[in-house]
């Protein structure tokens, strides 16, 4: 199909692509529809993953990562949204859960840590939203107290991906609760500390294979090693890390369109109304059209901010940018794209109608839509 030229991404990286895509269409692909059944993907698949260098990318390899550049967490990400293959928990773990034990982590816990979540031995997870605080992330009320050489942690949290599975998960709680923002640190917990646990595999309306978890921390007593950085500096952390977090969803939306526009345009293709094909009425070929120029448009912004991110230079605006358009261009167009298949689309059975209906948490999370608009009129 006609686009535009990429540049951000080395033949390097493309050689990686079809590593990765035969990775997914034997691993991933037969088992997705169990997983979806299931509610949880099978921890074989993270073993699997980790195996063949998978998981964490941009992990050194003195800690068991390929020391890779983030042109190669993309291309698990668009391989990934290619097939919708949004059971599979890997991004989180791999390009947002995982970054701040390697950025923020002492090295014990460095090297206690980063060579099981690269094998996919331990599973990661990212605990910041709680039962009555999501966007307003400085409320949280999960607290840390300071004893002895001990933390002890106490609260609960909400919608956590991964949270079934997690060996290993960060969490958001205050250490000064007077203090709004400035009273923030992250603490890594492992699963099976006494006071930890895990409630309920949360029912969604899609990302049915995803687990999505309440996690409760009652009396939790973590070493003082487990803090992440500085005391009372977690807010900070926080605003440097999720631009990345809030890039990956842009390249997801810009993959899965592309992937569904191709599937819609074999399908109308094949179909016959009115004794022609689907794809024959103007109606389609401009609603085809739309999608193209969206596409194409969305590729060109979230490569550049991609090629920013490998400089270090995506600043907290872009990432916004990248992440509400993203998400917003993709529910706009999967609607328009699900519409051409009449009836099939709604059926679970064809990719675009799950794609549809998974990509909707995308203007909900790793920051709303609303929020990102905030951070952007702030700039304005
Ligand atoms: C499937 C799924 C997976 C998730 N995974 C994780 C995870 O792994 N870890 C984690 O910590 N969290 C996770 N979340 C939580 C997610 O990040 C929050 O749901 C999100 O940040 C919104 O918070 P909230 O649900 O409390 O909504 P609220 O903050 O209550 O917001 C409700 C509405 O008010 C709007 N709003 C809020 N503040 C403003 C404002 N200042 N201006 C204008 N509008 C505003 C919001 O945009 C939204 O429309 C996940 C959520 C889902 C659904």
């Amino acid at each position: 199909m006609v686009g535009i030229p990429r540049t951000v991404l080395t033949e390097e990286h493309e050689m990686f692509r079809d590593q990765v895509r035969r990775f997914v269409e034997t691993e991933i692909v037969p088992h997705h529809d169990e997983w979806e059944r299931q509610g949880i993907v099978s921890r074989d698949v993270w073993r699997k993953a980790g195996e063949q260098g998978l998981l964490c990318p941009l992990i050194p390899m003195e800690y068991g990562g390929a020391g890779a550049d983030f042109g190669f967490s993309a291309v698990i990400i668009e391989e990934l949204a290619r097939v919708n293959a949004t059971a599979v928990g890997f991004t989180l773990h791999s390009d947002v859960m995982a970054p701040y034990i390697l950025r923020y982590g002492k090295a014990e816990l460095k090297a206690n840590y980063l060579p099981r979540l690269a094998s996919g031995e331990l599973i990661g997870a990212l605990a910041l939203t709680e039962p009555g605080i999501g966007s307003d992330l400085k409320a949280v009320r999960a607290t840390a107290r300071r004893d002895g050489d001990h933390y002890v942690i106490n609260g609960s949290k909400t919608f956590i991906t991964n949270g079934q599975n997690s060996g290993l998960v960060i969490v958001a709680v205050k250490t000064d609760p007077e203090a709004g923002r400035k009273g923030i640190s992250l603490i890594a917990v492992e699963d099976g500390t006494p006071g930890f646990k895990k409630g309920r595999n949360l029912e969604k309306i899609g990302l049915h294979g995803q687990d999505t978890a309440e996690l409760f921390f009652d009396d939790v007593r973590v070493p003082v090693g487990n803090l992440l950085g500085e005391e009372n500096k977690g807010f900070y952390y926080l605003l440097t890390e999720l631009a990345q977090e809030r890039l990956v969803v842009g390249i997801r939306a810009a993959a899965s369109i592309e992937a569904m526009l191709e599937r819609t345009i074999a399908y109308t293709r094949d179909r016959k109304a009115f004794e022609q094909s689907v794809f024959d009425f103007q109606n389609t070929r401009f609603k085809l059209a739309d999608a193209k120029a969206q596409s194409v448009m969305l590729r060109a912004f979230v490569d550049t901010c991609l090629a920013l991110h490998l400089k270090g230079e995506l600043t907290p605006e872009l990432a916004a940018m990248v992440k509400l358009k993203g998400a917003e261009v993709q529910g706009v167009v999967l609607d328009e794209l699900l519409q051409l298949h009449g009836g099939y689309g709604y059926m679970s059975e064809y990719v675009i109608g799950r794609a549809w209906v998974d990509a909707r948490v995308m203007r909900i999370y790793a920051g709303s839509s609303e929020i990102m608009r905030e951070i952007i009129a702030r700039t304005l």
